[in-house]
């Protein structure tokens, strides 16, 4: 067999996180050839990168990919390392075809097949699943004289350790959970301010992921069903974890409004009075890490790409899954990829199957 026979699949899913792995548990029984192409030197996907107290704002049982509940650890919410560990025995568990590292650089269309393009040579599949997150896309917002600024900039991505902060003036940009929980440990070893484009939503103590997903699922389940959906607070809205709880006692949990410029050692509020700052961490959230998909000529203005559920209107060859609820109701969470992961391999399985 030649390496580029050896090299063809009818399904290709592009990214070894929760959500690529989610996908391949669902085709192992369709009978169909596939592969997971990932990036990655290990198991983990986005968690491997995520700082070591990043927690998750829901318990094990309730951020389980299908078919095995996440394992209860020492932490009511499970910590990163303990989602590392779960997916990385997800995929031995479920012997699933990951091959890594290999990366996408860029999937083209051919009459009979797409062709994924990698840094280990070419594969070819009759249908892709992109399945890439948002992890390697951090969003940073423009402020004007951002180049003029001398101090630290670093996005919550590439964030790892609050000591790194000791005795600075650091401020904390982004009001959702990457915001609380970072505010919550360089606050103990530095000056942080908070800073949120209004003020942030936090739910009630005893509301966390669980609560949320279930009335998140009422909203969605109301829109489906054509009813108007009361509000109910978003996956943004922070989590009150432990930390965060003992950041509220101290008084900690009060943010401002953005400055309106940087200079050259700080910032100018809307006042016009100034500050030093000496780091800025962008808790700012992410987008699409769609980069492969250019070739196609389907990623829009807004870096995402038009689907119906989750396959792509102007590549049927083409399903893109976890990527936030563009892509299926919460499915950029553990809990919430089940429903479109499975939804995905039914179509693609229907649809070769007629072929
Ligand atoms: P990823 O985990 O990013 O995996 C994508 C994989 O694709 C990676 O391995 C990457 O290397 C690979 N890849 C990307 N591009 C390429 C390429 N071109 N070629 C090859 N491989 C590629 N979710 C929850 O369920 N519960 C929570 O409590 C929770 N808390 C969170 C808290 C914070 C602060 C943040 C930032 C996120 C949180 N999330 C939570 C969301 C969750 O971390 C992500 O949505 C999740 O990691 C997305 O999984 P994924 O598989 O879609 O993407």
């Amino acid at each position: 067999m030649t390496q580029h026979q050896s090299r063809q699949r009818d399904v290709l899913i592009i990214g070894g996180g929760q959500a690529g792995l989610a996908v391949g548990y669902f085709l192992r029984r369709s009978g169909l050839s596939f592969s997971i192409l990932d990036g990655e030197d290990g198991p983990g996907g986005a968690w491997t990168h995520a700082w070591s107290s990043l927690t998750l704002f829901s318990p094990a049982q309730w951020s389980s990919l299908p078919g095995w509940p996440m394992p209860a650890g020492d932490h009511v919410y499970p910590q990163r390392e303990e989602v590392v560990a779960y997916l990385s025995q997800y995929e031995e568990r479920y012997q699933l075809p990951v091959e890594r590292p290999v990366q996408v650089t860029a999937v083209h269309s051919t009459p009979d097949h797409l062709s994924v393009e990698t840094d280990r040579g070419e594969w070819t599949a009759r249908a892709v699943v992109s399945a890439t997150g948002t992890w390697r896309a951090p969003f940073i917002p423009d402020y004007p004289d951002q180049a003029l600024f001398g101090g630290t900039q670093l996005h919550s991505a590439d964030y790892k350790d609050p000591q790194n902060f000791a005795g600075q003036r650091v401020l904390i940009v982004g009001g959702g959970n990457s915001g609380a929980q970072i505010l919550a440990e360089v606050s103990k070893v530095a000056k942080a301010i908070w800073v949120t484009l209004r003020e942030p939503t936090f739910l009630a103590d005893d509301v966390d992921g669980r609560v949320l997903f279930a009335r998140a699922t009422a909203k969605w389940e109301a829109l489906q069903g054509g009813g108007a959906a009361a509000p109910v607070g978003g996956l943004g809205d922070v989590v009150m974890i432990p930390a965060v709880k003992e950041a509220r006692a101290r008084g900690i949990l009060t943010s401002v409004r953005p400055f309106v410029r940087f200079t050259a050692s700080g910032v100018v509020w809307e006042d016009g009075t100034e500050s030093h700052v000496d780091a800025v961490i962008w808790c700012t959230g992410f987008a699409p890490a769609l980069e492969h998909l250019r070739p196609l000529n389907i990623v829009g203005s807004d870096g995402r790409v038009v689907v119906a559920a989750t396959r792509s209107v102007a590549e049927p060859r083409l399903w893109l899954v976890g990527y936030g609820d563009w892509t299926g109701f919460a499915s950029a969470t553990l809990i919430g990829v089940t429903r479109s992961a499975r939804e995905t391999a039914r179509e693609i399985e229907v649809e070769l199957g007629s072929q």
